[in-house]
């Protein structure tokens, strides 16, 4: 049995720090936005390489108060990939705006830059990429097309914490970087929890006034705010795995190469591909195949992990059939058809990696 995800097995290596420090905020008592939500804002915001690190209660919080801090709302458009976990798109309802989704690129499966160039209206106020599955998206000119044409760009990075693009972070390159720290993301907490890095004082302020209740100074309110703030307990946890972030994403590349080594020459499997400059984290290990149902076949008969992300393309989705009516993103819904992700995480051993690759093999 080889599970998708195994945080079991990294928990020694940070439980000594995590018991100790969780010890101490039992006793202190001070649960919400303290002193360690703090120091992992500054640990994060100096890791990322930005001025201002945010945290909220999730990814999708992240998302949410980015766009309602950077001023999109009702009537706005906003352009995004189809190819995504719905938060994304949801996070563009919450505020009232549009979500417009553009076909991706087959090799990263991220936001082609051409297309979005040609996705821009009047009504356009951002461009939203995601860096799916870690790897990231075309970012340097999706960041010349938003200063060319006056758009924020605005990044969910909830899959790629510690992807580089010529050595800069992503979350660092637009105006707002979103990002989860949902268990199984590549730095996850145990619970649920987000953050926002910008180089922007001005978003940075107005992020910390939308996660506590519209107020700046306690029990004075301007604005109507949200309740999305991160918890002391959830901090510890991130301060401990924080500081072996990099040492956790070389686990998930020399699985990946190993899997990509060992299945790049079957016939019509495609594997990841990375684009020079870009580091790709992993956050999943995904591999296109025209016999994908098959291979998952076979990998559920002996137990192991594997999954489709993502089954539905977010234009196909019921939720957005009124907005989408009949749109056809042929790259998109291809892929849709032929992808499937593997078991990846950081302890992934050569015996689990032999397994699975043996069993996708025994397919051919
Ligand atoms: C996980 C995820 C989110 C949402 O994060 P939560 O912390 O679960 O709210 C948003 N976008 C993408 C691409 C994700 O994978």
């Amino acid at each position: 049995m080889i599970p998708m995800v195994d945080l079991t097995a990294q928990y020694p290596l940070i439980r000594e720090e995590i018991e100790r420090e969780l010890s101490k905020v039992l006793d202190g008592a001070q649960f919400i936005l303290g002193p360690n939500v703090q120091a992992f804002e500054q640990e994060t915001a100096d890791y990322l390489g930005v001025k201002h690190a945010v945290a909220c209660a999730s990814g999708t919080d992240a998302l949410h108060l980015a766009l309602r801090a950077a001023g999109i709302g009702a009537g706005d458009e906003v352009i995004t990939s189809p190819f995504t976990f719905i938060a994304t798109a949801e996070a563009i309802r919450y505020v009232g705006a549009t979500p417009v989704f553009v076909d991706i690129e087959p090799d990263t499966m991220n936001l082609d830059p051409d297309l979005v160039r040609q996705a821009i209206t009047e009504r356009t106020r951002a461009i939203l990429p995601v860096h799916l599955f870690g790897h990231p998206a075309e970012i340097t000119p999706l960041q010349q097309l938003a200063y060319d044409n006056g758009l924020l760009l605005i990044e969910d990075c909830a899959q790629s914490f510690g992807a580089t693009v010529d050595g800069v972070q992503t979350g660092a390159f637009g105006i707002a970087g979103c990002h989860s720290f949902f268990p199984s993301k590549n730095l996850g907490c145990y619970g649920d929890g987000g953050l926002v890095s910008t180089n922007s004082d001005a978003i940075a302020e107005e992020l910390k006034v939308y996660r506590n209740h519209g107020s700046r100074e306690r029990y004075y309110h301007h604005v109507i705010g949200y309740n999305s703030r991160l918890d002391e307990m959830q901090a510890v946890i991130l301060r401990a795995k924080l500081r072996h972030i990099d040492s956790f994403n070389a686990g998930r590349r020399r699985a990946a190469h190993a899997y990509s080594e060992a299945l790049g020459e079957l016939p019509g499997v495609v594997v990841p591909s990375e684009r020079p400059g870009m580091q790709h984290v992993y956050h999943q290990y995904t591999l296109l195949s025209d016999r994908r149902d098959t291979i998952l076949a076979a990998l559920r008969e002996k137990q192991i992990g594997c999954a489709v992300y993502y089954p539905v393309p977010l234009h196909q989705q019921e939720v957005f059939k009124e907005d989408c009516k009949g749109q056809m993103l042929s790259v998109t819904e291809d892929i849709a058809r032929r992808c499937m992700s593997l078991p990846i995480f950081p302890e992934l051993n050569d015996a689990q990696i032999d397994e699975v690759t043996s069993t996708v093999k025994s397919v051919f």
